[in-house]
């Protein structure tokens, strides 16, 4: 197999795209994907100062690698959710990656809200989601930054939107845009600019970059059941993910604007979900 670009010995075969690639055609076919899918959302605004979060996994790495090499000034933000080893291995990838990109790092600890992962009971990922949006949306806020950029995959997206039209929540789907505006002055802008990406893209990208990579699962990863559902109509539908990604088109759902009453942050209720699970755990203790 020969690559489509330059006609050299061809190292993957995209078959969403029907093109086999040698490893640099590759890396810069990437690049041009998300470069473009930059500048066509307007994932970026000329005076956003940008927050990049990084979880040491390949997704995100990728991320912030190609948004360097697209020449974005950005800083890293890693969250500690204090999983045992893979939070320390997550922490020693993520501290490689900045190094190796240049680009500063900032590192939580969720320990200092009074919690981690691992002493949670029950839905843990429903949790940790909570948790990391809200330390990510308030650090940024404090730290003046106007964008969180995540690694948010094409996968993950198709997973999410199909999840919920299933469940009814149709509304949950604003969060799948490429860019979503703050409803409010105490949220920060968030972006997700590789969600054209599929993860195999951005294992390859990475690979062949030489990224630092945390590859074990978290230990608490759910089976992911909508995620399979997923990968097997793309494995029957070539390019299914990319097309349902660059099809959505969701309405910009406007919750009711109120003010958590305990730590003053934006929140749908009286009090925010995350202070009502910081409760759970200082009363226990
Ligand atoms: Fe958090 Fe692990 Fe669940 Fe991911 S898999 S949301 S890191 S608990
Ligand atoms: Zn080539």
């Amino acid at each position: 197999m020969k690559c489509r670009k330059c006609g050299k010995k061809a190292l993957v075969n995209l078959k969403a795209y029907r093109i086999s690639l040698c490893g640099d055609c590759f890396l810069e076919f990437y690049r041009r994907i998300v470069e473009r899918s930059i500048k066509k959302y307007r994932i970026f605004k000329n005076d956003d100062k940008i927050l990049v979060a990084v979880s040491g996994g390949k997704d995100s790495s990728a991320m912030a690698s190609v948004l360097r090499e697209l020449g974005h000034d950005f800083e890293l933000l890693h969250i500690d959710l204090g999983i045992y080893d893979y939070s320390k291995d997550s922490r020693d990838k993520v501290k490689e990656l900045s190094k190796l990109i240049e680009k500063s790092l900032h590192i939580l600890e969720l320990r200092d809200y009074g919690f981690t992962i691992s002493e949670v009971k029950g839905k843990k990922c429903s949790i940790c989601g909570t948790a990391k949006r809200y330390i990510m949306n308030r650090f940024a806020r404090e730290n003046r930054f106007t964008v969180i950029a995540t690694g948010h995959t094409a996968e993950d997206i198709t997973a999410f939107y199909l999840k919920n039209i299933a469940g009814g929540q149709k509304e949950y789907s604003e969060k799948l845009l490429p860019r979503t505006e703050p409803f409010d002055e105490r949220v920060v802008a968030r972006t997700r600019p590789i969600f054209e990406m599929s993860e195999k893209e951005n294992m390859i990208y990475a690979i062949l970059k030489n990224l630092p990579l945390k590859l074990e699962e978290c230990p608490f990863a759910p089976n992911p059941d909508w995620k399979e559902i997923v990968y097997e109509i793309e494995r029957r539908k070539p390019g299914f993910v990319k097309n349902f990604v660059r099809g959505i088109a969701v309405e910009q759902h406007r919750f009711e604007k109120k003010y958590c009453s305990i730590c003053g942050e934006v929140s749908t209720r009286e009090i925010c979900s995350f202070c009502r699970i910081r409760s759970r755990f200082i009363s226990s203790k």
